[in-house]
């Protein structure tokens, strides 16, 4: 390529980059405000809850690395007289825009994986406990406790809540009885039972039927077991063998207190050893207790976005 060309590239590439930068640019704030019309445009507290807790982080990430790479187009359209000197410095040029946009894309991946979960869970809550309303004639919703919605849910609802897989909210208008139920994901996971159809079925055990070895794979023996219909559900699952170790299941303490009613809330504070804290929030020890003896680390659901 000769002087006259490598200027012609230049020109030209400043300006493809320019339009980038712009569509770019438009892309990251068409995400956000689409999101912000959607979620406006809903009037239902719990719709709301699901969107945000769905979908908001999503959309942030989304507008974050289309911020990123309209960081990058910028830096590649300036110092052009320095470029245009030397083939040299254009590459220094893509280099430095891309080392600028990639550390933008992930501080704001850092931010609103450690810093962010704890601002949208303020919010979360809100929309959670912000009394409903009763449709048919206005007023205000209240919301039962624990112990007080049983009698609304099925037997299938309070098993998924007897593992904590899902939590039931039951609100009621105390001068009609007409009553709205919520579903929201409980604090641990378990999977769908392909029988009854509820969230109950648990892994009850596992085995190791065959060491994995340095060579050759292993086997491991899972049984779930569902709590409400008593399916029982057996797997056989490839121990690869560059995974071999397995990690430790938390211990619990078993009868730490006995029931108070004067209590309010109950908190419990979960240390992990690699650092990872989870709090969970209860009602009465009762429920405490049984989710004490549910837990295991690895039921957990992932909060990843
Ligand atoms: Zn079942």
């Amino acid at each position: 390529m000769n002087k006259e060309q490598y200027l012609d590239f230049i020109a030209s590439w400043h300006e493809i980059v320019f339009i980038l930068m712009f569509v770019s640019l438009g892309l990251a704030v068409l995400n956000y405000l689409l999101f912000q019309v959607k979620y406006q445009s809903l009037k239902d507290f719990k719709e709301k809850f699901d969107l945000a807790n769905e979908k908001q982080t999503k959309m942030l990430f989304r507008s974050q690395v289309l911020l990123a790479f309209a960081i990058f187009l910028f830096i590649n359209t300036l110092s052009d007289e320095t470029v245009e000197l030397k083939t040299t410095w254009f590459f220094i040029r893509l280099f430095v825009g891309f080392s600028i946009g990639f550390l933008w894309g992930y501080v704001s991946h850092l931010v609103l994986k450690f810093y962010y979960p704890g601002k949208l869970d303020k919010r979360l809550k809100r929309l959670r406990y912000t009394p409903r309303v009763n449709p048919q004639n206005g007023n205000k919703m209240k919301l039962l406790s624990e112990e007080e919605e049983d009698a609304y849910l099925d037997e299938g609802m309070q098993a998924e809540e007897n593992v904590f897989s899902v939590d039931y909210d039951v609100w009621i208008d105390p001068s009609t009885g007409y009553t709205k139920i919520e579903k929201y994901k409980g604090h641990l996971s378990a999977l769908e039972c392909d029988r009854c159809g509820f969230q109950t079925l648990r892994l009850v055990k596992e085995e190791i039927v065959k060491e994995a070895t340095e060579t050759e794979d292993g086997e491991l023996h899972k049984e779930y077991n569902c709590s409400y219909c008593g399916r029982i559900k057996r797997k056989n699952v490839v121990l690869s063998h560059k995974i071999k170790e397995k990690s430790d299941t938390a211990r619990l303490i078993d009868d730490p207190l006995s029931h108070d009613n004067r209590i309010a809330v109950i908190k419990v504070e979960i240390h992990a050893t690699n650092g990872e804290l989870k709090e969970f929030d209860f009602q009465n020890l009762d429920q405490a207790k049984n989710f004490l003896q549910e837990f295991d680390l690895e039921k957990l659901h992932e909060d990843s976005y």
